[in-house]
């Protein structure tokens, strides 16, 4: 399989050349060129562990590693779940849930980070090389990156986040993790800050250069991928239906993407349900066709409070039939505008997506309601998808809302509809006595620099 841009300007790339380059080089998203159809090898899936579908159907998109170390690569991914089946699929009421967050921090991204670290280690193995990571985050993301490279060889992560702004789970989460290549920076400043630190030292391509620095964002191909492979498990685990309709709460497309991957590889889902907060530029594109940038709102589902949604345009490419110049043309108004309109009538929409937009009253809700209906635990981001699930499912078929955090990440929020409910998780409970390690730095780019420059050792 071969990868190129959405915008043309990078194409014939191998997988492993595309994990590498993260971002494509002409500002575009790294996508395959065919999604294969495997409509006719679905009836074999019946009998697979999660693992073995994951060697099926990432072994599509991959033709660079040997199918043996692709095995290896998933099977050392996954050891770190904690429930054999990886993501199970559990019944609440009339619904199902797939639990996304058995992994080491508790949040859906392990499913994709823990692929992603192994790949990285796998490729600077063969290829030589060195990864020094630098990121920056306000709490979610930042964990589950470093979990997902601890203690590999050849890779060094920096993640910076605003000193005393992330909650102190968050921050515990990612200060235990003690391993010699892990670096937490507290920056003395906001999480603003922090990203103009991240995008003052990457627009420095000769620091760049030097250090080998690379990102573990949200639009890294092999996230996605490793994404695409539990929609497949979720209709296994149902007992191979004709259809089903899967519920997604979104906030940057990368889930939700995963899930248009695998409905275009052939599997049966009817309908994928798009939800969001009150960040709801993706809500409004469906149902208006104008894509606009709009202020970040604060809400209960903190990892979906999110300007734009940065997956979009690998949607954009396959709705334009893969056509290059169009992508190009609505991404460039979009960035000087701030917005951009595609014509529903001009552009062949398909009928794969309902969506909704919820509040933070809807949202808790749907936490008291269904824990005093079923006695099961929403996260907050999980019930905004419970919530538009519920609102425009059909109910003849089956529905399995994925559920992207643990709902012990989110106690407070939950604290507020159910305070007499204890939501605890023993991983989240142990770290209040490990030992903690971070570096204080100003709120300024060349202490940082010097900081990853002192540390950049293997
Ligand atoms: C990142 C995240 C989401 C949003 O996923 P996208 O792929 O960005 O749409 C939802 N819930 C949780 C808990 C997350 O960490």
């Amino acid at each position: 399989m071969r990868y190129v841009s959405t915008r043309g300007g990078v194409t014939d790339l191998s997988f492993c050349e595309a994990v590498m380059m993260g971002l494509a080089s002409d500002g575009g998203l790294l996508v395959p060129a065919d999604i294969p159809d495997i409509r006719d090898q679905l009836s074999d899936f019946q009998t697979l562990s999660y693992t073995e579908i994951a060697a099926r159907v990432m072994g599509c998109f991959i033709d660079d590693i040997p199918s043996e170390a692709l095995e290896t690569l998933i099977e050392k991914s996954y050891a770190t779940f904690g429930d054999e089946r990886v993501t199970p699929v559990v019944p609440v009421g009339d619904m199902h849930i797939m639990e996304l967050f058995h992994g080491p921090t508790l949040a859906f991204k392990d499913v994709a980070l823990q692929f992603l670290g192994n790949v990285f280690e796998y490729v600077l193995a063969r290829d030589g090389g060195r990864l020094n990571i630098l990121g920056a985050t306000s709490g979610d993301t930042g964990s589950a990156a470093i979990a997902g490279v601890r203690g590999k060889d050849n890779i060094n992560i920096f993640i910076m986040f605003p000193d005393g702004r992330t909650s102190p789970l968050q921050e515990r989460q990612m200060t235990t993790v003690l391993d010699d290549n892990v670096q937490n920076i507290a920056i003395e400043g906001s999480f603003d800050d922090c990203q103009s630190i991240l995008k003052g030292v990457f627009a420095d391509l000769e620091f760049k250069d030097a250090y080998q620095l690379g990102a573990v964002n949200s639009v890294n191909w092999a996230r996605v991928l490793a994404q695409v492979v539990y929609y497949f498990a979720a209709w296994v685990q149902l007992g191979s239906p004709k259809a089903f309709q899967v519920a997604v709460p979104t906030g940057n497309f990368g889930n939700i993407f995963a899930g248009y991957i695998a409905r275009r590889m052939g599997l049966p889902i009817d309908k994928l349900i798009l939800a969001t907060n009150d960040n709801d530029i993706l809500h409004r594109f469906f149902t208006t066709g104008r894509y606009e940038r709009g202020s970040v709102h604060f809400s209960y589902s903190p990892a979906m409070d999110i300007q734009v949604s940065s997956n979009f345009e690998r949607y954009l490419y396959y709705q334009f039939d893969q056509d290059t110049t169009r992508v190009s043309d609505v991404m460039s108004d979009f960035l000087s505008k701030g917005s951009a309109t595609v014509n529903f009538n001009t552009v062949n929409f398909d009928d794969a997506f309902a969506t909704g937009c919820v509040t933070d009253e809807e949202t808790l809700a749907k936490i008291v309601e269904t824990f005093e209906n079923t006695g099961y635990l929403l996260d907050p981001h999980t019930a905004v998808g419970v919530h538009v699930a519920q609102k425009y499912r059909n109910s003849e078929l089956p529905l399995v809302c994925m559920a992207t955090a643990h709902p012990a990440k989110f106690d407070d929020v939950i604290k507020k509809g159910l305070p007499e409910v204890d939501v605890t998780h023993p991983s989240l409970e142990a770290l209040k006595e490990l030992p903690a390690r971070k570096s204080q730095l100003p709120n300024a780019q060349q202490a940082v620099k010097n900081f990853i420059a002192e540390h950049n050792s293997p």
